[in-house]
């Protein structure tokens, strides 16, 4: 079995997830540990077969302080109409199934429109963290736009990943990553507010986020709470990012009938396209802002971009 490689640029952003102000000693991943746990940190083999660092610290319980500010604001109609600005933007973005078809990941249109911004206004080795990286297909893609410095973590051991973590305690130094994209992963998390903030932490000043998670689907995969554009927009308020943007991934009728009506995957495209149709219909008859309305209303999914104020 062969050992993940960790990347010279991983090694310094490395923490114990227990002690997050402790640096981890130890250059390679077998040697990995913490100096204040006195701890070396379990072996794993990820989906790649390699060894890769547990960093998750399974049974080994943490408390963590989370301040809440009240009253908080939400978003007013003026703020919700301004929203789905990726979505009205002209870009050339393959078709979500398409996208499936070659990244296995969930990518679509206004993620890939954040990309392109992140791609355009950082240079190429900008750390990036794939949080829930899965079958490794979103690193792919950034890969593929030529981002170089992309770390893979996630909490299933199957996943391509470089290293296992838990989003609750993300093992990494504060200000660590330029960027973290995270899909169709949030809605799996026990507790969405603590990780945001954990997110929010590891960010560099300037960030930026992009974020998607189910709205509908009310259970899978021991998924917790599935978000709507305001509770999104809560999770940043608290975690101190600056809502930029929040979208609809996949309108209601793919939700409807691939979740409530259990058409097969091979019907995707179709559905898609029945939205695309109804969408059209909705603009003839109530005018062009009619299907973002409809959508923030219906949608299956939410995506967010958000960015960390420069201090
Ligand atoms: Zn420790």
């Amino acid at each position: 079995m062969s050992e993940a490689t960790l990347a010279d640029w991983m090694i310094p952003l490395l923490r114990c997830p227990l002690h997050p102000e402790q640096a981890l000693s130890g250059s390679d991943v077998a040697a990995l540990h913490c100096p204040q746990c006195a701890q070396a940190f379990p072996l794993a083999s990820n989906g790649d077969g390699q060894t890769i660092a547990d960093l998750r610290a399974l049974g080994q319980p943490s408390s963590h302080a989370v301040t809440f500010h009240y009253p908080m604001n939400i978003l007013d109609n003026a703020r919700i109409a301004a929203l789905g600005r990726a979505t009205r933007a002209e870009f050339d973005a393959p078709q979500t199934w398409a996208l499936r078809k070659v990244y296995a990941s969930k990518l679509h249109k206004e993620i890939l429109y954040y990309i392109e911004q992140f791609r355009r206004d950082f240079p190429s080795d900008a750390p990036i963290l794939d949080l829930g990286c899965g079958g490794g297909g979103n690193a792919d893609y950034l890969a593929a736009q030529g981002l170089t410095h992309v770390l893979r973590g996630d909490f299933d051991p199957a996943a391509r990943a470089h290293l296992l973590l838990d989003a609750h305690r993300l093992p990494f130094a504060d200000a660590s990553f330029d960027a973290i994209l995270t899909t169709a992963v949030i809605e799996h998390l026990q507790n969405p507010f603590l990780a945001f903030y954990e997110m929010s932490r590891v960010l560099k000043p300037g960030g930026r986020i992009i974020a998607t998670g189910s709205f509908w689907e009310s259970w899978h995969g021991g998924s917790c709470f599935h978000f709507t554009p305001e509770g999104l927009h809560q999770l940043c308020q608290h975690a101190g990012l600056a809502l930029d943007d929040i979208w609809s991934g996949w309108g209601f009728i793919p939700a409807v009938m691939r979740h409530a009506l259990r058409v097969p995957h091979s019907w995707r495209p179709f559905t898609y396209r029945l939205q695309s149709a109804y969408d059209w219909w909705l603009t003839r008859r109530q005018g062009v802002s009619a299907p973002h309305w409809h959508r923030m209303k219906t949608s299956g999914s939410f995506g967010v971009h958000a960015i960390k104020p420069q201090e």
